[in-house]
């Protein structure tokens, strides 16, 4: 292998890495190998911690996008707010959460420290991303210093806001009008490092012709640099240390510049749920998949439901719970779809098989028993007469007694 076969090799490796993010393992990923042609699809649970996954970004710039969205990372309630959700969108594991249970009244301060957000203080949570924590922190301080009275109706609006699919789909629009030149300069600067660049030295050798490819990708980056700081500042406007960090690394790492679309679009939708960010992104097919596993998940939680007897904390957890499911299924209801046919389970795949698991769906030939998978979830049976799931459509969400937990005193 000759030098320059060993630099690009260097090169490619480096801007590889550029390719892949963590993810947090509550948030939900949608990738674009295609514009407009976005998949949604959780964190790797090989590749990872215990808390998130690697996720690999689509390498070539002119085809891929990259964004990602997740729920509240805590729990609130007219009563206080809870350090905890019992979201566990992959299957069989859940975050790792420190519970801490707060009455607003004891609630003093709320602040950010990167992707830390800090109450009293004391680490509260982690939010996926520091741009993120930044929106998390405001909200609980508007929700703080709104009167008790009123305290149920605004988390109720601001959970109504997470499910506004007009809003989301006018934001990810206009970030499309927006990043269209950004997009135009990422694809310019790759074809120069991986096409033109090694076109130049395998025909001329290293010769001072190759200073035109060098001055074109020094003005390219320039360009890349200043639109993407326009374009961060238009849209996460108060994250000026975020904007500050990725200047520096583009500026320092040309291959990094590549991505600065995957580095304004990640967080675009951050501050509205998946299913909502779903609708604007995905096929309908692909949102009713999305839809139906988030229910199940919602209405039948993986036990423990809430890891502590801590009373506040449980109510605060079940309030906020129920509010969500609420909020969204007035949103399914909304893009035509319908819950209570979502929780259906399929029918049953063979004659000895008696009983299912109503969160995973694993279904099982003995017809009582556990989901150990999903925590030790009571199996139920499907409607013999019917063949279809014996589930009660107006059934009441699952609370602490029917989950086989103590219920709060
Ligand atoms: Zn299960």
């Amino acid at each position: 292998m000759t030098d320059e076969q060993y630099l690009y090799l260097v090169l490619t490796a480096v801007y590889l890495t550029d390719c892949v993010s963590c993810v947090h393992i509550r948030g939900l990923v949608f990738r674009a190998c295609r514009p407009g042609r976005f998949r949604w699809l959780r964190p790797s649970s090989q590749l990872g911690n215990p808390n998130g996954g690697w996720m690999f970004r689509f390498p070539l710039p002119p085809l891929g996008s990259f964004v990602v969205c997740g729920p509240w990372p805590f729990s609130v309630s007219p009563e206080g707010i809870l350090s905890y959700i019992a979201e566990a969108p992959q299957a069989d594991r859940r975050a790792d959460q420190v519970v801490m249970a707060l009455a607003w009244g004891d609630v003093r301060t709320v602040k950010c420290l990167d992707k830390e957000i800090h109450v009293n203080g004391s680490l509260f949570v982690r939010a996926a991303s520091g741009l993120v924590a930044g929106h998390w922190v405001s909200l609980l301080n508007r929700l703080r210093n709104e009167k008790a009275s009123n305290r149920a109706a605004a988390i109720q609006s601001q959970l109504s806001e997470t499910f506004c699919a007009p809003a989301a789909r006018d934001r990810w629009n206009s970030l499309v009008r927006d990043a269209s030149d950004l997009r135009l300069a990422c694809n310019s600067l790759f074809a120069l490092f991986f096409l033109f660049a090694p076109l130049a030295v395998w025909r001329m050798g290293w010769s001072l012709w190759l200073l035109i490819p060098a001055g074109a990708a020094v003005v390219n980056v320039a360009f890349i640099v200043l639109d993407f700081c326009r374009i961060h500042r238009k849209y996460y406007s108060k994250e000026n240390g975020h904007r500050r960090l990725h200047a520096a690394v583009m500026i320092a790492n040309p291959l990094a510049a590549i991505r600065s679309v995957d580095v304004v679009s990640r967080d675009i939708l951050a501050e509205f749920h998946p299913l909502t960010a779903a609708n604007v992104l995905c096929q309908k097919d692909s949102v009713t998949r999305l839809a139906r596993s988030w229910l199940l998940d919602a209405r039948h939680p993986m036990l423990p439901v809430c890891p502590t007897e801590d009373r506040l904390a449980r109510e605060i957890e079940e309030w906020y719970r129920r509010a969500t499911i609420d909020a969204a299924e007035k949103f399914l209801s909304e893009i035509d779809l319908n819950p209570a046919e979502l929780l259906h389970p399929d029918p049953p795949d063979g004659a000895t098989v008696r009983s299912y698991c109503p969160r995973c769906l694993r279904q099982f030939e003995h017809a009582t028993g556990n989901c150990e998978s999903c925590g030790g979830i009571s199996l139920q049976t499907w409607d013999q007469n019917q063949n279809r799931a014996s589930i009660d459509e107006k059934a009441p969400i699952p609370q602490y007694a029917s989950t086989g937990l103590v219920a709060p005193p």
